[in-house]
């Protein structure tokens, strides 16, 4: 039995509407863990766990850590997590909910990450929020699911932070052989992707900025840059503000609250970016996302 669940896949009538196309939802803010992450995360976990690991360490304060303390709690594995002082309490909270052991240590993501890589002893697994060949190979399931349901996209619409979801959106639809193009959606602020593309080979930005906090990664994983030499990937930006925007808007049409990493790509129908009325079905990864609130949404000045 795997740690994540099948999730529906609805067709959105406000967004198909505003978009001239038939726009279907895969609700991936339904997973137990709240996003799309549990995916990759508990396929890494239960292979390591049949390897015989006895502990497993993250260093993300958010859904990849939530990730893994949810599939720790699941296996019985315990689970901890290191975070810099910048985590929210909520994010903490959570963690705790799981049943994560939480060391609040460093004033950033890399700190924390060193401590939590000078913890690993021999029978520990530590689990990356994106750059492992295991997580792509559990994201491309939420593909298969898709197909499964006789859906045959056009295209895809998804957010990227370190392209851990693009590289297994990608190996999904390269094994069910659709060859369509991915629009690939990022904050203003936390365009790690498009600085990758405009270089030519993934680079660090000097500075990650604004509310889509899960998208904040400096640089993207190599295999995120270099899919785009064989599939067709469309990167685009949008402000923050539309991302809150979009994830209030999507709270009313669709009664389901995710976080402004996954508004950028919802962004992207709601604002009308890409021309997608030629297309006949487009599908949209609603990510998901555990640390907004409502309170917290409606909170956004931008
Ligand atoms: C992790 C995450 C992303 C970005 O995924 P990457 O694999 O890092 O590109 C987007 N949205 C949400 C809600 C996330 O948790």
């Amino acid at each position: 039995m795997p740690l994540h669940i099948n999730t529906p896949l609805l067709e959105s009538l406000p967004l198909s509407r505003l978009n001239r196309t038939q726009v279907w939802l895969k609700m991936e803010a339904m997973q137990p863990s709240g996003s799309f992450k549990i995916r990759g995360v508990g396929h890494a976990c239960e292979q390591h766990y049949a390897r015989g690991a006895c502990r497993f360490i993250s260093s993300s304060g958010g859904n990849a850590g939530l990730a893994v303390a949810y599939a720790g709690r699941k296996l019985g594995v315990p689970v901890i997590v290191v975070v810099p002082e910048t985590t929210s309490e909520r994010a903490r909270h959570l963690l705790r909910l799981e049943g994560a052991d939480v060391r609040v240590q460093g004033k950033n993501w890399a700190e924390a990450n060193l401590m939590a890589l000078s913890l690993l002893e021999q029978n520990d697994a530590f689990i990356h929020p994106f750059d492992d060949p295991l997580l792509w190979e559990g994201h491309a399931s939420l593909i298969d699911e898709v197909v499964a349901e006789g859906v045959r996209p056009d295209a895809v619409i998804l957010s990227v932070g370190g392209g851990g979801l693009l590289a297994g959106v990608d190996l999904g639809l390269r094994r069910n052989h659709l060859d369509i193009p991915i629009f690939a959606i990022e904050t203003e602020g936390m365009a790690s992707f498009n600085a990758a593309l405009a270089s030519g080979q993934p680079i660090a930005l000097p500075e990650l900025t604004g509310v889509a906090t899960s998208l904040g990664a400096r640089q993207v994983c190599q295999r995120a840059y270099d899919l785009t030499r064989e599939r067709e990937v469309i990167s685009l930006s949008v402000s923050d503000k539309q991302a809150v925007q979009a994830c209030l808007s999507f709270l009313d049409d669709h009664r389901t609250l995710v976080e402004p990493a996954c508004g950028a790509a919802l962004a992207a129908l709601y604002e009308s970016k890409i021309a997608v009325n030629t297309m006949s079905n487009v599908l949209i990864i609603v990510c998901g996302g555990s640390t907004s609130t409502s309170a917290s949404l409606h909170g956004f000045k931008g």
